[in-house]
């Protein structure tokens, strides 16, 4: 039976520290503050949403909601980008993605301030990340280096397997897993004898998007399983990428869902904002 990753437990400890930094922050009169901008009245969005704004409130941050109609206009959205922008009071700016259709998603990325862009999603945080001097990284890559980290996996020299290549979530843990020395390979939908790749593994991430896609005869006896994914089954239930109950009874640890990669994001946007504050009051 492998290791379970407790994504709730780690997470529990990033948000800990932050709030306890946060604290120290506050006796210099300066309080965190994320502005989260929500467009249109998707279901999903509006959950990821209300979850941040709790985040916040747990860890001492001032947070601010902009819930815009779906008819807003570019300019209009782009206009409210730019007085957060100016505001100093505003340390971390996120936009909730997907924008409803007519909003260009690229566009509203690259107004935010790369300072306080805590997605890390724009040109020149992408960038950064490449060369291997960053500010942020996005989330969700980042929370799985976190919870490797925690299961002290050690990911040099290691055969690291990477099923997705998402710019948000594929090519920046590639990437990670590279600057920690992995031999990394990226599988997507072209890739062919897909299983025969992934058995390589020693530590495979899934972040594909089909319930279930990642099968035990596709992982190596004893691998690290990373499980992204966030898909509902065909009773509805919330599962991941991994035939988890399959696949536990191969590998030496593995991440649940939920409970697994999904409450890291959060916890290190929350990390993202801190960093954010910091930087823009001078402060190491
Ligand atoms: P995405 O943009 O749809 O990317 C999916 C990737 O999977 C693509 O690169 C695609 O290849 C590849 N793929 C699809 N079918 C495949 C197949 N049959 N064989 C091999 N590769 C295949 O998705 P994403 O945004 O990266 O998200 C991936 C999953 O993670 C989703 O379930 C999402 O909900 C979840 N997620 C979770 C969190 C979290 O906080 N836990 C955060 C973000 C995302 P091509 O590029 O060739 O199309």
């Amino acid at each position: 039976m492998a290791y379970i990753i407790d994504g709730k437990a780690v997470s529990a400890q990033v948000k800990a520290e932050v709030a306890a930094e946060t604290a120290k922050l506050k006796e210099r009169g300066i309080t965190p503050g994320l502005a989260v901008i929500i467009v249109g009245d998707d279901p999903a969005s509006r959950v990821y949403v209300n979850n941040k704004k709790k985040a916040c409130a747990e860890v001492g941050f001032a947070s601010e909601e902009y819930a815009l109609p779906a008819e807003t206009s570019q300019d209009e959205l782009l206009s409210l980008v730019k007085c957060l922008n100016e505001r100093s009071d505003i340390n971390g700016i996120l936009c909730q993605l997907p924008l409803p259709k007519g909003l260009d998603d690229s566009t509203v990325i690259e107004a935010i301030s790369p300072i306080k862009d805590v997605d890390a999603f724009n040109a020149s945080n992408v960038g950064k990340i490449m060369i291997g001097d960053y500010s942020f990284l996005p989330c969700t890559p980042a929370g799985v280096m976190e919870l490797l980290k925690s299961a002290n996996v050690d990911i040099s020299g290691k055969e690291c397997v990477v099923i997705g290549r998402s710019n948000i979530v594929g090519k920046p843990m590639a990437m990670l897993l590279l600057h920690s020395n992995g031999t990394v390979t990226v599988c997507h939908s072209r890739t062919k004898e897909l299983a025969e790749v992934t058995r390589r593994a020693d530590i495979l991430v899934a972040a594909v998007g089909r319930a279930k896609f990642v099968t035990a005869d596709m992982v190596k006896d004893g691998a690290v399983v990373i499980d992204v994914g966030m898909n509902r089954d065909e009773n509805g239930k919330l599962c991941g990428d991994v035939d988890f109950e399959n696949v536990k009874d191969k590998c030496s640890a593995i991440t649940p869902v939920p409970g697994g990669v999904g409450p890291m994001t959060i916890a290190m946007l929350m990390k993202n904002t801190l960093t954010a504050a910091k930087l823009q009051n001078g402060i190491e």
